[in-house]
């Protein structure tokens, strides 16, 4: 067998692409490795989104040189690939500033990576493809394969809302839905494997609009009461989505669909209507805010994320105050947070106005701090209550399992080890910084909400 590693940056959907990349290889005759030393290729499946992320894969590259270079002394080749949205991004532009590698693959074209191995290996230099064609991605992948008890499928990929400070529109390009019926082919397949759990995948996956064999376009409530017929599929999430594209039928499946996970991730970005503007994110504070209204009248106990960007060019200490305020009102039960970061190419990258390193940084932790308490708080109304618990994988502790509540916490449970691809109800004992701990309840008494 030769060895694969994979080293995957970024977002989930980078997470689904490198479990592709694997499914594509394994036929092949490779088998993942944990560590790139010794290997005989090694795929960086990179993120572009802020500098820092695009810039790791810089590092790694230089620390990849060595082991190349070991491997080649001893008489071996490692082939090095760069996929993902850096790849996108920079394209050739990476190979003139590490030219140990032989592959660059946007995420697009990864259904192509056999073939430029093949190109590669009979040495007709490097290969380099970057071409837009989502459809043929999807239609060329092997089937796939399932790790565990909980899965991703992407149902979407791509971008037409074009904010200011985003690099997602010009690599992933635009919107493009799967069609239903592709989709529902890999969920029972999954769900045959073993899957219980499935959370659909998209950079803006509420705006999913795919083909039907009925002859229309789905929305992906409608989507989400098709794949809730599956049986042995017994919970379904998504992310990520967007404000605008949050629609009634989305907001009623949070009402009637049991299946689908009280939890939603519903990025703002800022609590102030001129950096909304500025941003072009064409929703208003207070249309957010109303938003969540409806969502909570719909499903009275869900689990709210968000993303912020602190420190968008021209963002006054007023503006940010209106985001902390906007925080405050709304109390997120978990969030991520991010220094804006301006990429090459983008409208943002070129305004005036841009704050200064240590003002974002002042403001990144007031608002992180903010978001930690509410988080805890969120956890610690759990302790006391039961919920169904998906068991997922080995916990640190012989015997412990953990899974995830329906609100996507963290579960840990001693002696629970055997339960691993099951669904059991859990009382909450203790709320802990990032999990939760807790104990089977024995008899199946009906499970409580969180509050
Ligand atoms: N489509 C999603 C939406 O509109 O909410 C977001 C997808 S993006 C991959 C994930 C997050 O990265 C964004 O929500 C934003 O908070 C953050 N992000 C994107 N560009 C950024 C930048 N230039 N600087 C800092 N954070 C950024
Ligand atoms: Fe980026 Fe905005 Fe598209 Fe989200 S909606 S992927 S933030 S351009």
């Amino acid at each position: 067998m030769k060895k694969l590693f994979i080293k995957t940056y970024g977002c989930q959907m980078n997470v689904y692409d490198s479990a592709r990349i694997a499914d594509l290889l394994t036929p092949l005759g490779y088998a993942a490795a944990d560590a790139p030393d010794g290997a005989d290729i090694v795929v960086l499946n990179t993120c572009h989104i802020r500098e820092k992320a695009a810039e790791k894969v810089y590092s790694e590259l230089g620390r990849l040189r060595r082991l190349k270079e070991e491997k080649a002394e001893q008489g071996g080749r490692m082939l090095i690939a760069v996929a993902g949205c850096v790849a996108q991004a920079e394209g050739e532009e990476i190979t003139r500033r590490q030219n140990i590698v032989d592959i660059v693959v946007g995420p697009q074209a990864l259904h192509r990576i056999p073939e430029m191995i093949a190109r590669v290996e009979r040495r007709e230099g490097r290969a380099l493809e970057t071409e837009f064609v989502p459809d043929e991605k999807f239609d060329s992948l092997p089937a796939v394969r399932a790790e565990g008890p909980a899965a991703f499928l992407t149902v979407q990929e791509g971008c037409d809302k074009f904010c200011t400070f985003c690099v997602v529109p010009y690599t992933r390009g635009a919107e493009f839905s799967r069609p239903v019926a592709q989709i529902e082919a890999e969920a029972r397949h999954l769900a045959a494997l073993g899957v219980r759990e499935i959370t659909l995948l998209g950079q803006n996956v509420n705006a999913y609009c795919g083909a039907a064999r009925d002859g229309n376009s789905w929305s992906l409530a409608r989507l989400l009461n098709r794949l809730a017929e599956i049986d042995g599929l017994d919970r379904l999430r998504y992310t990520t989505s967007h404000p605008r594209d949050m629609s009634r039928d989305l907001i009623e499946a949070h009402r009637d669909l049991e299946k689908l996970m009280p939890y939603l991730h519903l990025p703002v970005q800022s609590g102030s209507d001129r950096v909304l503007e500025a941003m072009n994110r064409r929703h208003t504070r207070d249309g957010y805010l109303h938003l969540v209204e409806k969502i909570r009248t719909a499903r009275s106990v869900i689990a709210l994320s968000s993303d912020f960007i602190v420190g968008f060019p021209g963002e006054s200490d007023a503006d940010f105050e209106q985001t902390m305020a906007l925080v405050r009102e709304v109390k997120y039960a978990q969030a991520f947070s991010f220094k804006y970061s301006p990429r090459p190419g983008t409208p943002a990258a070129a305004a005036r106005k841009q704050v200064p390193e240590q003002v974002k940084s002042d403001r990144l932790q007031a608002l992180q701090s903010l978001l930690a308490e509410q988080q805890a708080g969120f956890a610690k109304s759990c302790e006391g209550l039961s919920m169904p618990v998906l068991f997922e994988k080995q916990g640190r502790k012989a015997g412990q399992a953990v899974g995830r509540s329906p609100y996507l916490q963290p579960v840990h449970v001693d002696d629970a080890e055997h339960l691993i691809g099951e669904i059991h109800d859990v009382t909450i004992a203790r709320a802990l910084t990032n999990s939760l701990g807790g104990m089977l309840v024995a008899a199946r008494p009906k499970a409580v909400a969180a509050a």
